[in-house]
């Protein structure tokens, strides 16, 4: 089997079977998937590691996702949506701490309202950061003219997480209600892609039915796709879902992390120059869980800069971390002993290399 894994690494193309080949490496052979998937981000996008203050803006949401604790009819929660002010002042203080991005997230909410203010959002925190701090935007499917309102005022990255590309698993962890359409999350990835949007998307790892061979299709699509970034998680359980009884999915959370570190590693092999995030839900399995996500290629992160007491009504899942401001002395509030030659990219936006390729900024 080693030998299999050393010959298949060696190669430029994978096919469905390599990958899941790779996929079932035992902790030994995952060594050498997370030491190549290391020398390829060190060649193509360096050992920097670029910082997202997360701005968890609201968890009112109009969809019902089996898997979320924002879904709408968790009714065990406090809803609330952060005000202008609100949001400004967690911006400017990340910013103040050498932050040079955000990512504002939320539940999905299609209104004229929202969009309004969404986009009365990106354009002072443009302003009143000089141009300084890139946004990027997790809020869900909208319509092509919201995104097109939203990329004009000045965010451009946006992160819709399809969780799982295939249709049958997709449509196990959504139900069949009519917020929720398989084709409209794949066509509002395609509108933010053709809207200019540096393109994100994400999986959950380890979900109920999910088999190695949907992992394998999920990271053919996101090359086939031509992704600009991806966020992995380990998907965790959460007390007031339907989905969150545990263990259904033969996968225990150990097996979920694991699972996870090999995803990243081998989307890095496969991309090469794509902007991989390290997710929270990374550390809320293990402590040291973000910064295994990093040695196994990933190269962003998403620190948590939501006013504190709104944190304790974003519980998407069971075991989130606890609520900490961010340490002024440590901002990316990694440990920073077990990534020897990281750097933390402060003061930078952190393009994806891939997005400045794809629109051909760099030879
Ligand atoms: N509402 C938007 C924005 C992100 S929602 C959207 O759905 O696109 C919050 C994110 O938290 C989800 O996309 C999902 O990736 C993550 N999340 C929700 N429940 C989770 C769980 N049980 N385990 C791990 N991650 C989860
Ligand atoms: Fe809402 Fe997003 Fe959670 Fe789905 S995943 S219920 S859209 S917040």
């Amino acid at each position: 089997m080693k030998k299999g894994i050393a010959g298949i690494l060696l190669q430029k193309e994978f096919t469905h079977e390599d990958i899941t080949v790779l996929l079932r490496s035992d902790e030994e052979d995952a060594k050498l998937l997370y030491a190549q998937a290391a020398i390829i981000k060190e060649k193509y996008v360096g050992n920097t590691v670029y910082l997202r203050g997360l701005i968890e803006y609201s968890n009112v949401c109009g969809k019902n996702c089996l898997y979320c604790g924002s879904r709408r009819e968790n009714r065990n929660i406090k809803r609330y949506t952060l005000s202008e002010d609100e949001a400004l002042e967690a911006v400017i203080s990340a910013w103040r701490l050498g932050f040079g991005s955000v990512t504002i997230q939320g539940g999905e909410i299609e209104s004229d309202n929202h969009a309004d203010k969404i986009e009365s959002l990106i354009r002072v925190i443009r302003e009143k950061t000089n141009n300084e701090v890139g946004v990027t935007l997790s809020l869900g499917e909208q319509e092509r003219d919201v995104y097109r309102r939203w990329y004009n005022a000045g965010a451009h990255r946006y992160l819709l997480r399809l969780e799982a590309t295939g249709r049958e698993l997709y449509n196990k962890i959504h139900p069949l209600d009519k917020e929720n359409h398989y084709e409209k999350r794949h066509a509002c990835l395609r509108a933010i892609k053709e809207t200019g949007f540096q393109t994100g998307t994400g999986l959950l790892i380890g979900l109920p039915h999910q088999t190695l061979s949907d992992l394998a299709d999920d990271l053919i699509f996101l090359r086939d796709f031509d992704i600009d970034m991806c966020v992995m998680s380990p998907f965790i359980e959460h007390t007031d879902t339907s989905e969150g009884t545990g263990g259904i999915s033969g996968f225990f959370l150990k097996e979920r992390l694991f699972l996870t570190l090999k995803m990243t590693a081998i989307l890095r092999i496969i991309m090469k120059d794509i902007n991989i995030i390290s997710s929270s839900a990374m550390q809320a399995v293990d402590t040291e869980g973000r910064e295994k996500a990093i040695l196994a290629g990933a190269n962003i992160i998403m620190p948590n800069i939501t006013p504190l007491k709104y944190r304790e009504g974003y519980k998407l899942y069971n075991h989130k971390q606890e609520s900490k401001e961010i340490d002024p002395a440590n901002v990316s509030g990694l440990n920073l002993t077990l990534l020897p030659g990281t750097e933390i990219g402060l003061k930078k936006w952190g393009d994806a290399t891939h997005y400045k390729r794809r629109k051909n900024l760099v030879l």
